[in-house]
């Protein structure tokens, strides 16, 4: 029996994992489940689960769960809430398996906290590693925490990699990493209709089900920008062996270039299930509720190269993993917030790149070395881009 701990459990990819977990209770118990705000999501799986422990956003929010959950019979869970709670759950010393499933860098100190901890981390939350992906690589390889990616191109990629790939895949023959892109809603928009684009628009991927942020970022190509530098802290690969096609059936994750000219691909439903199952049960395999693939009804599988013109978000991510540093972190603080903009109509779809461009403009890259740095950086863009958003 494996113990998990799930941070962000009423998100979509938190209800993915208590969807496999469903279908295999005989290999998993829920030791704590959290959520920022949605309390009625949260009863109902704390009555389902039984966690010992539920985390909750607010002193008000918890005392509320807490008297819901006092008159569901049988109820043994403890409610907690803020911030150092979620770090207390990530590190709880019987706990094996930490899902790392918050949306934005409000997911990075519960992230960190597993990896001190050296849990093994189900990792969804890729702002975490792309705000502090060299400071999160080097605490987990110092705890032993082992980091298996849920993002469906990662997990891919995970599968599709040689034995030992982390003393180094030049070594083992890695010659390039191949992202593949949906290319989301507007792959085939023109400038002038991307400006006039809504939030709803926005939040409906052609292929995927996903949370608003994640949605916007599919719809702008940021998320593949995030991807690219969570790829590279990953698997410890520079940028410039990293590639990104446009492949808008979603069937092929995500690929593994070889020397000899072979390249392994995962293919699948675009389900996160298949990537959850994957990570909870590694290296056995386990049902995810997932349909079979059926290549003879998606027998089309088209590929072309994204374009920096339409899609500018996706040249700013490079550009920041190349500038290193604290450069992703304020790549990834604006964005948050010129989301946020667009998602309460504040700004236009295309001002999010814009906005983001002018922050790292105006702001200096320093060392990302301490979590001190990072988060006074991460906060420093905030008000930055808040600021320069007036002026978009
Ligand atoms: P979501 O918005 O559906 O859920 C987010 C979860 O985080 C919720 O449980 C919410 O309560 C919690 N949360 C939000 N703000 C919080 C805060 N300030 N403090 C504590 N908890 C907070 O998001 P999602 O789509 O499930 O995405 C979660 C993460 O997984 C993101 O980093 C996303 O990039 C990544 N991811 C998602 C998918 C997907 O298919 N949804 C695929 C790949 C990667
Ligand atoms: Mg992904």
């Amino acid at each position: 029996m494996k113990l998990v701990s799930i941070l962000g459990s009423t998100g979509s990819i938190g209800m993915s994992t208590l969807d496999v977990i469903r279908l295999n209770k005989d290999k998993y118990r829920v030791v704590a489940l959290t959520a920022h705000s949605n309390v009625d999501k949260l009863v109902q799986q704390c009555i389902e689960f039984q966690p010992n422990f539920a985390v909750i956003g607010s002193s008000e929010l918890a005392k509320e769960l807490a008297s819901r959950l006092k008159s569901s019979p049988d109820s043994a869970t403890q409610v907690l809430f803020g911030v150092s709670s979620l770090e207390e759950v990530a590190q709880l010393s019987d706990v094996n398996m930490v899902v790392a499933a918050i949306v934005g860098a409000a997911g990075l100190l519960s992230t960190l906290a597993a990896a001190k901890s050296g849990k093994q981390i189900l990792l969804a939350n890729k702002e975490a590693l792309v705000i502090s992906g060299e400071l999160l690589m080097n605490v987990a390889r110092d705890s032993g925490a082992d980091i298996l990616p849920l993002d469906s191109e990662h997990n891919a990629l995970f599968q599709c990699m040689p034995a030992g790939y982390q003393t180094g895949l030049p070594a083992k023959g890695v010659r390039k990493i191949m992202l593949t892109a949906s290319g989301g809603p507007f792959l085939n928009f023109d400038a002038s209709e991307l400006k006039k684009v809504t939030p709803e628009q926005a939040c409906r991927h052609p292929n995927w089900s996903m949370g608003k942020k994640i949605s916007v970022d599919s719809a702008t190509m940021m998320n593949k920008g995030l991807e690219v530098i969570e790829a590279s802290y990953l698997f410890d690969f520079p940028a410039d062996n990293i590639e990104v096609l446009i492949h808008p059936q979603s069937i092929i994750h995500s690929m593994v270039d070889y020397v000899d000219g072979s390249v392994l691909a995962q293919l699948g439903n675009p389900d996160m299930r298949t990537s959850i199952a994957h990570a909870l049960a590694w290296p056995e395999r386990i049902e995810s509720g997932v349909a079979p693939l059926d290549l003879l009804k998606d027998n089309v599988l088209n590929f072309s190269a994204p374009s920096y013109e339409r899609f500018p978000c996706l040249k700013l991510a490079f550009d920041a993993l190349n500038t290193q540093g604290t450069a992703p972190a304020i790549l990834n603080a604006a964005n948050e917030v010129a989301i946020d903009l667009f998602l309460h109509r504040k700004i236009a779809f295309t001002d999010i790149s814009s906005l983001v461009a002018k922050v790292l403009n105006k702001m200096n890259v320093v060392s990302a070395g301490s979590i001190e740095a990072v988060l006074s950086v991460d906060k420093e863009a905030r008000a930055v881009a808040f600021e320069l958003s007036e002026g978009v």
